[in-house]
């Protein structure tokens, strides 16, 4: 038999149930990646479609070296598969499933037409350790709360140990597809040039950060995640999103590093990062069982939030989106996703809440900010980030916390190393200035002939003030 293995958001060979399942069953192989597959709201932004291009070609040179050549091919999956499978007269397709609720129907319409059209259909999971429908509270519904439902599957384990990669692939010879540079995924502006220093897309790449982990930050983990100005986080994320690896080689790296490791802070840092794995878990769950929540808020209420109207907020919308803010914690996380396609999840955080809570801007305008611009993006942690800090969300913050940017700042970037890498221009202030220049000592600008308002901007709207302000609206809103 002859088999089609559909690549999606699981570009890698290790670890891949639907690849592996069909290196069993099948003599040949044709592994086939379909340009435009994604369903609507969940096609990649500029940031991802740059990962994209780079993971797809990773995939493609491995594949080539096994002996079963990427087929890239454009058009609806449908025909595609059809047609594909005609040609190399194979009988069976499978593929490793994806959970955002317009993906997932319009899959299982797709395996519905195929089986009808008498191909055999299989598909597999790849991205989750629990899927979405796999857990449910005692009353029979999804969870809305984080601490129980990772109870729960945590409780459980894991669904299975790591699959092997193939060694060698049979695949059919002379087939005509698309390369990846055809498919024009880099950004026709000069934008990421600062992409490719920081990452490696892939599953190498993804590999190699796995380990670094392991072997440097996991012991600092615990104590130095919420820290912006140090490397602690694994930076994994959109290697997880775009599936060069999977949550369940990265648990089971984690369980061999708490075995072969001794070193204080291990067992913590393993403890918390496991639990952060668990929160993408929780996302993915939480997306499923409420599609409606990349758009709409998911507590109701919150429908009738008084947002300023865009006429209004365009400006600081713009001056945010491009680090311009006057706050400094909050231009230099701005800056950072920029340039490198990716922010620190505190910084994320800060940046969030000013947006929604000191702007009155509405979450959905930093989500599609997000969506565009982070390697990362994904529809399940984007939505859930985002309505957790509109309060609005699963588990979400209370609407009365709004997170003071200046506090945080010198909270977790203690000595401003962060700022001084991402706001150069106020890089020579000194520690008292340097996170709130607005209230810093006038000597200290002057001394670096910095003038607030012409070499750096000064915040359009006052902390305090407009922290008062989003108390109020939220108030209201309770009240009803
Ligand atoms: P680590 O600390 O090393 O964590 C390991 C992995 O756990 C991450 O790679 C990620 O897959 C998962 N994880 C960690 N924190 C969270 C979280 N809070 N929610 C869900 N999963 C988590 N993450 C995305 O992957 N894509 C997004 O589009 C995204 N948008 C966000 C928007 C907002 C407003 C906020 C506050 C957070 C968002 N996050 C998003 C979550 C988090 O910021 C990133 O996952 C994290 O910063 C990635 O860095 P890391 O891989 O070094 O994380």
């Amino acid at each position: 038999t002859t088999a089609l293995v559909w690549f999606r958001r699981d570009l890698r060979l290790a670890d891949n149930p639907a690849l592996y399942d069909a290196v069993r069953q099948a003599q040949r192989i044709v592994p086939v990646y379909i340009d435009g597959f994604e369903a609507p709201g969940t096609e990649p932004g500029g940031a991802g479609r740059w990962w994209q291009h780079h993971a797809l070609a990773a995939l493609s040179a491995d594949l080539q070296a096994l002996g079963a050549p990427l087929l890239i091919r454009r058009g609806e999956p449908l025909a595609v598969l059809l047609e594909l499978a005609q040609q190399v007269g194979a009988t069976v397709a499978v593929w490793n499933r994806l959970y955002e609720p317009a993906q997932d129907r319009a899959d299982r319409r797709l395996a519905e037409a195929l089986i009808g059209d008498g191909l055999r259909v299989d598909t597999f999971n790849a991205s989750l350790v629990v899927e979405p429908w796999d857990v449910k509270t005692q009353t029979g519904g999804p969870y809305r709360v984080y601490t129980p439902f990772s109870r729960t599957v945590r409780a459980r384990g894991l669904p299975r140990a790591p699959l092997p990669a193939p060694t060698r692939l049979d695949g059919v010879p002379g087939l005509q597809g698309l390369s990846v540079e055809d498919l024009g995924l880099r950004p026709t502006i000069a934008w990421d040039a600062g992409f490719a220093p920081v990452w490696t897309p892939g599953e190498r790449g993804a590999h190699q950060r796995l380990e670094r982990f392991c072997a440097e930050a996991l012991a600092g983990y615990a104590d130095g995640r919420d820290r912006p100005d140090q490397l602690l986080t694994s930076m994994l994320s959109p290697h997880l999103h775009f599936g060069d690896i999977g949550p369940v080689q990265v648990l089971s790296r984690l369980q061999r590093a708490l075995a072969e490791q001794h070193g204080a802070g291990v067992a913590g840092g393993a403890e918390v990062f496991e639990r952060e794995i668990y929160w993408r878990e929780f996302a993915h769950h939480v997306l499923f069982h409420f599609p409606q929540t990349p758009v709409a808020p998911m507590d109701p209420r919150y429908a009738a939030f008084p947002w300023r109207e865009p006429a209004d907020y365009a400006d600081d919308l713009r001056r945010w989106q491009r680090g311009q803010t006057g706050v400094p914690i909050i231009d230099a996380g701005m800056r950072q996703l920029w340039t490198t396609g990716w922010m620190h999840n505190r910084v994320r955080m800060i940046v969030s809440s000013y947006l929604v809570k000191n702007l009155l801007i509405p979450w959905q305008e930093g989500a599609a900010w997000f969506w565009d611009t982070l390697l990362d993006a994904d529809q399940a942690n984007n939505t859930l980030g985002w309505q957790w800090i509109a309060g609005s969300g699963a588990d979400a913050a209370p609407y009365f916390r709004v997170f003071n940017p200046v506090t945080q700042s010198q909270k977790f970037d203690p000595d401003a190393l962060y700022i001084q890498r991402w706001v150069p221009e106020i890089a020579r202030l000194g520690k008292k200035s340097i996170h709130a220049p607005w209230m810093g000592d006038p000597a200290d600008l002057a001394r670096n002939r910095l003038q607030l308002g012409h070499d750096y901007p000064m915040p359009s709207v006052d902390l305090g003030e407009s922290r008062g302000r989003a108390l109020k609206a939220f108030e209201r809103l309770k009240a009803g």
